[in-house]
């Protein structure tokens, strides 16, 4: 049965179905992105509007107020002052002050962070750490803890840095490049005026207003100002929880470790290392598995750390934890995060990535994208809805069209937890190369679909079909290396 499907595949292609179906779908795909490029709006297509806003001088309004300076609204802050706009960035907090987080801070948010010349101080103050082993453990109990530094030299894979320290050095680093940062300022409302084209802001506990010609929304996953305005139309969908344990008391060795378990996923939970040796454990729930729900993260976050035999050893019986932490995740990308002269940026957007509930990285990089965006849009004076549009397209085609990958995998590993375990058995095969190619597909780096490049297909599908057979035969022998 087999060898005649297989000699039917070796019929000349035109004459076999399942050809004649992969030519038609590749060409389908290739046509339409054709298409897509060659239609491709571009802001000089756009009639002027604003003539005067072309001129980077102090108007009697702000170019730009930002609601929000966490990491999406200081780093879009940071690099408008840069690019000379008047930008107003608000904020409800006081800095230094806590986000919930698992303060994984990835390689396309270093590379921000170093850009600003952020990244050294914080090393140099001892308040990040770059994570060097580290690792995943699969829901079979495959585990491989590597090393980065040497692979990746100058970039490392990932910093551990507090919020209370980043967001507060990013903050500061648009109040010194130019933003005008007000914090202690939560903002209430936000009402445009089309016939002046301005936005006027209103304060939670202050009769102070603020005009703009733009407004961006970057006030993090509960989305409340774009929701108020019909931009966003649903409820954040995941959750994280966030312990940190105590320094001394607690048994982990490595950097970072993610660890799957089968009956969470597509959720998965983690420990991270700070420069003082305290660790972050967090726990994060991904949507997709219909057994676990949101209301679920005080029990996972208790039971991991006590019945995970990884978790539990890593932690050690004397771990001092905090009381658990928890936020809300907003995953997967909004379907519209622009409107006359609006844009929505960072978690207010929903920009996290679903395979990993991470979304610093996307958060500072669209910040910088829409400053950019922002700053070309000023020069040509066009703030319409379709203009706008081209920010929110472009940071679908930089990382947002790769969630809906992310979604079909969580989908696939939540079925299927043998594909992790065949993944890590691949990584620890290969060693730590390739941990750090899966490292830069897992957080966005790279796009979802190198998974079906031959190095990760041949290798991985080895490793599924040996782990099928070994279980099959009932002699898998656990090859797991302990950590360290
Ligand atoms: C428990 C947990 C663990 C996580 N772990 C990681 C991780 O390890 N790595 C990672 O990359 N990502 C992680 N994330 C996601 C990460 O926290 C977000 O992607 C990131 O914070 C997005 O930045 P942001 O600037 O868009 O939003 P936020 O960081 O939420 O910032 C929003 C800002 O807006 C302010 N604000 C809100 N409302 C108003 C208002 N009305 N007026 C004025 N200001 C307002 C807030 O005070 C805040 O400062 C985690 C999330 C959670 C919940």
């Amino acid at each position: 049965m087999a060898t005649e499907f297989v000699q039917s595949l070796l019929l000349p292609a035109s004459s076999h179905p399942v050809w004649v179906a992969v030519v038609t779908v590749l060409s389908l795909f290739i046509l339409r992105s054709l298409l897509k490029k060659l239609l491709k709006q571009k802001i000089t297509n756009f009639p002027r509007k604003f003539p005067e806003d072309r001129e980077k001088k102090t108007k009697a309004f702000y170019d730009v107020a930002v609601v929000g300076a966490g990491p999406a609204g200081s780093t879009l802050g940071y690099y408008l002052a840069k690019a000379g706009r008047n930008c107003l960035l608000l904020e409800k907090k006081k800095f230094p002050r806590d986000k919930y987080c698992g303060d994984a801070v990835c390689k396309t948010a270093i590379e921000i962070l170093m850009d600003m010349g952020i990244y050294e101080k914080l090393i140099k103050e001892n308040k990040a750490r770059v994570a060097d082993a580290g690792g995943l453990c699969s829901p079979g109990g495959l585990s491989y803890i590597g090393r980065s530094k040497e692979i990746l030299g100058e970039i490392p894979a990932a910093l551990a840095c507090k919020r209370w320290w980043l967001d507060e050095a990013i903050a500061m680093a648009a109040k010194r490049a130019g933003a005008n940062l007000q914090e202690n300022s939560g903002v209430k409302d936000a009402v445009f005026d089309a016939k002046s084209g301005l936005w006027t802001v209103y304060l939670e506990d202050s009769d102070k207003t603020y005009k703009a010609r733009i407004l961006v929304c970057a006030d993090g996953a509960p989305s409340k100002l774009a929701t108020k305005l019909g931009i966003v139309k649903r409820p954040p969908d995941g959750s994280c929880s966030r312990a940190y344990v105590e320094s001394g008391t607690h048994k982990f060795k490595a950097d970072g470790c993610i660890f799957y378990h089968k009956d969470m996923l597509p959720g998965y939970s983690a420990l991270f290392r700070h420069p003082n040796n305290e660790l972050n454990y967090c726990v994060y729930l991904i949507p997709g598995n219909p057994k676990v729900t949101n209301d679920d993260l005080p029990y996972w976050h208790d039971f991991l750390m006590k019945q995970d035999p990884n978790i539990s050893k890593s932690l050690g019986p004397g771990a001092k934890l905090e009381r658990m932490k928890a936020a809300s995740l907003r995953l997967g990308g909004e379907p519209v995060s622009h409107r006359d002269h609006v844009l929505v940026v960072g978690d207010a957007a929903g920009m996290i990535d679903p395979m990993t509930g991470e979304g610093i990285h996307h958060a500072m990089e669209a910040g910088k994208m829409a400053a950019k965006f922002i700053d070309e849009a000023m020069y040509h004076g066009n703030y319409d809805k379709d203009v706008m549009r081209l920010y929110h397209d472009a940071w679908m085609d930089k990382f947002g069209s790769d969630f809906k990958w992310s979604f079909a995998i969580c989908q696939l590993l939540y079925r299927f937890p043998i594909l992790l375990d065949a993944a890590t058995a691949a990584i620890a095969r290969k060693g730590d190369k390739f941990l750090a190619a899966w490292a830069d597909i897992m957080t966005g780096r790279v796009p979802k679909i190198h998974l079906l490049r031959p190095e990760f297909v041949i290798v991985i599908t080895f490793e599924l079909v040996s782990l099928i057979v070994r279980r099959a035969l009932g002699i898998e022998k656990k090859r797991e290396k302990k950590l360290e």
